[in-house]
Parts: C-alpha cells; structure tokens; sequence
C-alpha cells in the first residue's frame, strides 16, 4: 500500500506485522426506512475520497440467505451486477465502480447465505476442532476477515463496506455486530461509521420531523455503534436548529450531520457532499492530510453537462421486467452517459414487449428514436421483441441488442430475412428446426442454476472495416457475459450470406459476440454486457454512438 502523497497527522496509524500502514475501514448503515440511497452514498463518499488522492475500495453486504442474487427474480431483486472475474453480485457494486475508479471482484460482495455457507463447510471439515459454532464469535469473524480480505486485495487505503437492510432488521444484526467488533479491534481512529438516515418534511404540520432519525440512531448505540456522521435525506433543506437538534440528540458533531436533498441527477451527491467538506470531517477523524481536490471535473464533464441539454431523443426499451426501475439500472445509466457526451436528454420510453404482441408495433414503436432490447430468460415476451427488431432493421431505426437482444436479433434475421420458418432458441423451444440459437455442448448436463452460466470478462476479436471496430477503435476488446445459449454456428454461412455481419468472435471458442448489418444507420447487438462497464464521464462507445446515431435521424 502506498502513501500516494498524504502525510499522516499526529496520531500515528495502526500498523500491522509488515509495517504498512494499516486500511482504514468506513461502515455504511441504513436508518428507518429502505431505498433511502445507501448505494450511491457510499459510491459518492469513495469518489471524494478517490479525488483527495486516496485509494478505495467498496463492498456491500447483503442480509439475504441466497448465495448470490443470480438465481432471483429481477423483481425480487432488481439487476445482477457481473464484475470482470465472473461474479454476479447486487446492483450497488455498479454504482462504486460508475463513481470510482476501485474494480469489483466476486470479493466485494458477501451475503448471508455466503457466510454462513463458508462457516458451515468448514465446520463439516472438522477445522472447528469440536466447538460449538455461535453467531458470535464465528459468523462476525468471518464477516471481519472478508471486510480484510477485500483490504488486503484491493491494497486500499480506504475501505467502505455498506450494509444492506435496515438498522432494527434481524437479519443484519451480525454485520452490524462484526462492524462494531472491527471498530475496537482496530482502534476508534480507524474506523468510521457512517449512518443513512430518513428526516421526514410532515406536510399538514409544516414541519421537519427528526425523531425518527433519534430512534434510528438510539438502535444502533444500543447494538454499540454510535455513528460519526449521520447522512440526512429529506425533501427540504435542514436549517441549523434541525441539524444541532439532530446533533445533540444523536451524538455527532453538528458538521456531520450532512444534509442531502433529492437531487436531478445521483451525480451531483459527491458534489453536494464536498460542498458539506465531508471529505475533510472523514479525513480530520482519520487522522490524514490529503492533497487538495475540488472536483470541478466532474462537476463541468458529468453534472454541468446533464442539466439543459440541447438536443432530445427517446429510446425505447423493450423489455419485461419494466415496472421496477432497479432491474435495468446499468442500462438506464449507461443511456444516461451516452446522453452527457452528446449532449441530449435521453427519454427512456419503457415498452412491454407484450404490448407490442397485443396493439401492435407501430403503435408502440412508431415515434422512437432508437430500440434497444435488453436481456432476459424465458419465452414470455419474446415475439414482441424479434417483433420490434424486425421494425428497426426494416425502417431503419438505430438498434441496439443486448445478450437476449442479440439473440433475438438472430432469430428475427433468420426467419424474416433468410427465409427459415420459426427459427428459434432452444431456451424457448427445445425441438425446433432451425435451432439458430443454441446450448453449447458443456453447458446440456448442467444442473444447477447458481453460478454456471457463461460468466465474467472474456476477450473479443473485432473484425476489421464493420461498425464494430469503428465504434471500438480497437480491434481486441473483453466484456462482461453472463448467459447460457449462444449463436448456432451451423447457421453462420447462410446468415452472413444473407447480410448478417458476424463482426466479433470469442476467438477460443469460435463464439459469436457481436452481429451488425450494412446499409443501416446503427444496427448492432452484441452477446455481452456492455452496460457493466459505462461511466458517466467516459460513456461505452456501444451507447455512444447509438445515441449519436439516433440524433442523426
Ligand atoms: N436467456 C439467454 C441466455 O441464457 C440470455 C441471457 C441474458 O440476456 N442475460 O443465454
């Protein structure tokens, strides 16, 4: 671990056995009520922290006994979040790796079911020696050696474990309890506790409450933490005697009682955060003197471009799972990234692609500026979507296709355009005559959902002179997968003959990535997940110039 330029205060830091300066730990909770941004909060506190010269790493831990949330449904869950090493972790690990710069491992995120499962093995080997295996201490220890771990990885200097779940929960009792034992293993100077919290405006009163945010708080002095900052979201401004109220009943210092108001655009918060010296009240309880940053990049690159764009284009996205605004997050954002670089607001119009079945694709489809069909699992919905992207190569509308989208692509191309009748995906049908898409050999005898998809960053082969390498500008690129069929290579020849250009390949498997068409103004659908890896200041040239082909139009 290295200094990268920061002195270090008065009070020496912990040191371990080799004499490096020791991680210093943030722990993220929640109060009162879900949903209330946890996520992007720590994302923000990582980015103004990344911005002093600091290196860090976040993790979440979530309360929940599935060992993963790949196996949930989208709307138990919102979106899986793959990392590069093939993990398939909670959507919050998109937000720390859009805001910092820190890469997410299968490391970075823990649940319950993956503590326990990691206890209990090791009980079954008999490592346990005959003891009796407790909450505490076995289960908070390996909580603590998995916050370590991802320390000793990663080589941060800073590392911001969010928890998931609400203080008063059950199930997120012994995070918050290893979170408490991390904190006197440590010393109080290394570790900080930072709590999320609802400060509710009650309308017919004309008054901000603060009680819940005392309750809150007095739960969790009450398991022994007594948070330093209190991170206080709200519809209205807190004025001074709200936040000293605050501060004395809670027993924090009024300078950190940071207010945070809903904001246009997630952005902005490390802004409002800076605005609040959040970065110096962490880094004054630490002990560190950092270089000075004020993060007017960010603040001119991504939140002054996102305000009053000049231009407007709306995409549709034509998926299922479009009631919850979570089960797409990465596409959204990244749609969003696209939109900063070219200066326009994009306007997402959700479309079931059920509905297209139903009324019709004209009618659903017919005023967008650009199609983008998402992935997904399982028949329903399906024909909606080859539907939809019949419309765009047909009428020449800027597609973009994603996993299931490619897929679709292909199936929509070899019935409508090379003639093969009810071309299908053996996902949908497993006997059909022209399987276009298809299991691969080692995936037929698999039996367990969790965790064997095709899975993680794998390398790509872009072919020259196609959309593909101009959009890349590169020829070998590596992006996120997670899906189980593939394109069908026996079906290669007559597709490409009939216009389908096959422009990227896995080139060890001789796998199909990316499927683009000539004389088109943007037609290109690519087996990965380009989502994964978009950032507001550097948006994927995938969305790049999707967007930008929609604005041509
Ligand atoms: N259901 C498809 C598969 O398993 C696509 C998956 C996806 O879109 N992520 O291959």
């Amino acid at each position: 671990m290295a200094f990268r330029g920061r002195i270090v205060g008065t009070k020496r830091p912990f040191f371990n056995l080799t004499l490096k300066p020791m991680a210093k730990y943030i722990f993220v909770t929640g109060g009162v009520i879900s949903s209330l941004g946890k996520g992007i909060t720590s994302a923000s506190i990582g980015k103004i922290l990344e911005s002093r010269g600091l290196k860090v790493t976040l993790m979440k831990f979530d309360p929940y006994i599935n060992v993963d949330p790949g196996t949930m449904n989208p709307y138990q869950h919102g979106e899986v979040y793959v990392t590069e090493d093939g993990a398939e972790t909670d959507l919050d690990l998109g937000h720390y790796e859009r805001f910092t710069h820190a890469s997410m491992t299968k490391f970075n995120n823990a649940t319950t079911g993956q503590v326990y499962n990691a206890v209990i093995s090791r009980e079954r080997r008999g490592d346990y020696l005959g003891k009796t295996i407790q909450v505490i201490p076995h289960i908070t220890n390996e909580i603590k050696d998995r916050v370590r771990k991802v320390a000793e990885v990663s080589g941060a200097d800073i590392v911001i474990s969010e928890i998931g779940g609400t203080v008063g929960d059950i199930e997120s009792l012994p995070f918050l309890e290893a979170a408490r034992q991390l904190g006197l293993e440590v010393g109080r100077d290394n570790v900080l506790y930072v709590h999320v919290t609802l400060v509710p405006f009650i309308r017919c009163a004309e008054e901000i409450k603060t009680k819940p945010t005392q309750h809150s708080v007095g739960t969790l002095r009450e398991i022994g933490i007594q948070p330093d900052i209190l991170i206080c979201r709200s519809e209205r401004p807190l004025s001074n005697e709200v936040k000293e109220k605050i501060s004395l009943f809670c027993n924090v210092q009024k300078e950190a009682v940071i207010e945070a108001k809903d904001v246009d655009s997630i952005y902005e918060i490390p802004i409002v955060f800076k605005k609040q010296i959040l970065d110096e009240i962490i880094l004054s309880h630490f002990h560190l003197i950092c270089k000075f940053s004020d993060l007017k990049d960010w603040e001119k690159n991504v939140v002054e471009r996102s305000v009053n764009p000049r231009h407007k284009v709306v995409i549709a996205i034509v998926g299922k799972y479009l009631a919850l605004q979570d089960a797409y997050k990465s596409i959204y954002e990244s749609l969003v990234h696209a939109g900063i670089y070219n200066d326009a607001k994009v306007e997402i119009k959700k479309v079931d692609s059920e509905d297209i079945e139903k009324r019709g694709v004209k009618e659903m489809l017919g005023q967008v500026s650009g199609i983008l069909v998402p992935g997904g699992f399982g028949y329903r919905g399906i024909e909606g979507k080859v539907r939809a992207i019949r419309f765009a190569r047909e009428n020449k509308i800027p597609f973009l296709g994603l996993c299931l989208g490619m897929q679709c692509a292909v199936i929509e191309f070899a019935r409508n355009a090379c003639g093969l009748k009810d071309a299908n995906s053996t996902e949908f049908r497993q006997k059909n005559k022209y399987p276009v898409i298809a299991l691969l050999e080692e995936q037929v005898n698999v039996k367990d959902m969790g965790g064997t998809m095709r899975l993680g960053a794998y390398p790509c082969k872009i072919k020259k002179n196609t959309l593909a390498s101009k959009v890349y500008g590169k020829m070998l690129i590596h992006e996120r997968h997670r899906h189980r069929y593939e394109f069908n290579g026996k079906y290669k020849k007559l597709l490409e003959k009939k216009g389908l250009v096959f422009s990227g390949i896995y080139p060890k498997g001789n796998l199909v990535e990316i499927v683009e068409l000539k004389d088109h103004p943007y037609f290109i659908a690519v087996q990965f997940h380009p989502e994964f890896k978009s950032k507001p200041d550097n948006p994927h040239p995938l969305f790049r110039d999707f967007i930008k082909a929609t604005l041509k139009l």
